[in-house]
């Protein structure tokens, strides 16, 4: 018997459901892609506990391209991170298209990322071991993309990005900026609708950073949903809305063309 009752929902749970779907219609009705609530994120560095994102919310629209700024240590990776499934919050709630992830599981929130968000690192982050075509290859083979297509896409990203001399080279053997564009072709490879940049640019010389640049206004012509952390003024000249973010915390927030 006391079995059977733990297994019925009680008022106060089909109440939280019901909420719960309100507010994915309202999110999904209003075009919010990324959807963040009170969000902490704190490091425990022994002695100290480092609040590295601070009671932070924020709602991105399908579409918006997005640029944080701040100083060094602001929190702006730690915030991208967590807005894109690559690290959970220790307080508040993260939905993506729709979908509760917060509380994901490492396992599932892969998944999530998989299919919704392209990520593209400071450091490239590149597997070494493997060339610049296989570095696309084995995003697109995890997502269950055929080895025949997987490749066929793979060399035409990277030509897209202007490395078809490079798809055989060892990350090791290309230079920052190639290497970075090798990650944004991974990044890209599996058509996801956002894509999450952290100072993409930040260690490129002009050309790369220029080639950068129009790659994303093309993605943003697409209606891309592009959110980075950034300082490259010409990245900066692209967005929709300009966060500024210092001490974990958004300070200011710019519709470039309105408010000034
Ligand atoms: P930003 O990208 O704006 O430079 P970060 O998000 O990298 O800022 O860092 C925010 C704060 O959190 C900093 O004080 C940093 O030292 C700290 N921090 C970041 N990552 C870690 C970590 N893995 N462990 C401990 N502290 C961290
Ligand atoms: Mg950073």
């Amino acid at each position: 018997m006391a079995k059977k009752d733990s297994l019925k929902k009680t008022e106060n749970d089909k109440l939280l459901e019901d909420k719960e779907a309100d507010r994915i219609i309202e999110l999904l009705k209003d075009k919010i892609i990324i959807f963040g609530e009170n969000l902490v994120k704190d490091y425990d560095i022994g002695e100290y506990i480092v609040r590295a994102v601070d009671n932070v919310s924020l709602k991105i629209k399908e579409g918006e391209f997005v640029v944080i700024k701040g100083p060094s240590g602001a929190g702006k990776t730690t915030l991208l991170n967590l807005l894109a499934g690559l690290d959970s919050p220790n307080k508040g709630i993260i939905y993506g298209h729709g979908i509760k992830i917060s509380d994901m599981g490492e396992e599932s929130l892969a998944t999530f990322r998989l299919i919704n968000s392209g990520f593209i690192f400071q450091n490239y982050n590149l597997i070494s071991t493997l060339t610049a075509e296989e570095n696309v290859i084995f995003i697109l083979k995890t997502a269950g993309v055929p080895f025949k297509e997987a490749r066929k896409r793979a060399v035409n990203l990277l030509g897209k990005v202007g490395l078809d001399e490079r798809r055989e080279h060892l990350p090791f053997q290309l230079s920052a900026g190639e290497q970075q564009r090798v990650a944004i072709a991974r990044a890209l490879a599996n058509d996801p609708p956002v894509i999450f940049g952290d100072e993409i640019t930040a260690n490129l010389d002009k050309k790369t950073s220029k080639f950068i640049r129009n790659l994303f206004k093309d993605l943003k012509d697409l209606r891309k949903t592009i959110i980075l952390a950034t300082h490259d003024d010409k990245l900066i000249d692209l967005a929709d809305r300009i966060i500024t973010f210092d001490d974990g915390k958004i300070t200011e927030e710019e519709i470039p063309g309105i408010n000034n």
